[in-house]
């Protein structure tokens, strides 16, 4: 998507330990118009396709995943991060390695969100090595839902997680693809 590169290009800050912020339109300040086109870039990737909710997870994938219902019509599910250790019987539950903190921690949903019937496309900001993604997974076959897909408005294609998700055969659509980035040489998409 060439508004979304142009955009990480212009605005897109590289950190130490392969981290773009992207804090300017997607994850502090919120573009809303550039998310109003990414969502209909969503929709139009997964046209022909039932949905019938979004899955993403908290904090930064929530917005985008709204916006992107407004184009699906669909409710958006958000799991939730906690450390709490006893966790009632009335979620479902995955472990995830954060990439940006390093920390693992438990995400959950509650079984009355997600169910048998339900057609799952999984949205989120970034994909590194996928484990975020993966716990979405994981929470989506417990409840015995489907999985439809998975959108990412950045993925950083040096790192494992596309080829994981993809190796599962999990439809993966990702709006700009990094090839390489850094401090020296910037942004270089494949
Ligand atoms: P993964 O689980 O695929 O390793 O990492 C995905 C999660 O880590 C995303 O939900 C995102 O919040 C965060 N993340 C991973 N890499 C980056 C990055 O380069 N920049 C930002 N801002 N977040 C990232």
């Amino acid at each position: 998507m060439e508004l979304l590169k142009n955009r990480i290009i212009k605005d897109g800050k590289i950190k130490e330990g392969n981290v773009l912020k992207v804090d300017a339109f997607l994850n502090h300040q919120l573009d809303i118009e550039l998310f109003e086109k990414i969502g209909e870039e969503f929709k139009r990737r997964f046209e022909g396709k039932e949905v019938t909710k979004i899955l993403t997870i908290e904090a930064s994938g929530i917005a985008i995943a709204c916006i992107a219902a407004r184009y699906f019509k669909v409710p958006v599910v958000f799991a939730k991060k906690t450390q709490t250790k006893n966790i009632a019987g009335d979620v479902y539950t995955s472990k995830v390695e954060s990439f940006t903190h390093g920390k693992v921690y438990d995400i959950i949903v509650s079984k009355e969100f997600l169910n048998v019937d339900d057609k799952v496309l999984i949205i989120d900001d970034f994909l590194a090595n996928g484990k975020a993604l993966l716990g979405l997974v994981d929470l989506i076959t417990a409840a015995g839902a489907e999985v439809i897909g998975a959108g990412i408005v950045i993925e950083k294609g040096f790192q494992e997680g596309g080829k994981t998700i993809r190796d599962k055969g999990i439809k993966l659509e990702s709006l700009a693809i990094i090839k390489e980035m850094s401090v020296e040489g910037g942004v270089i998409f494949s």
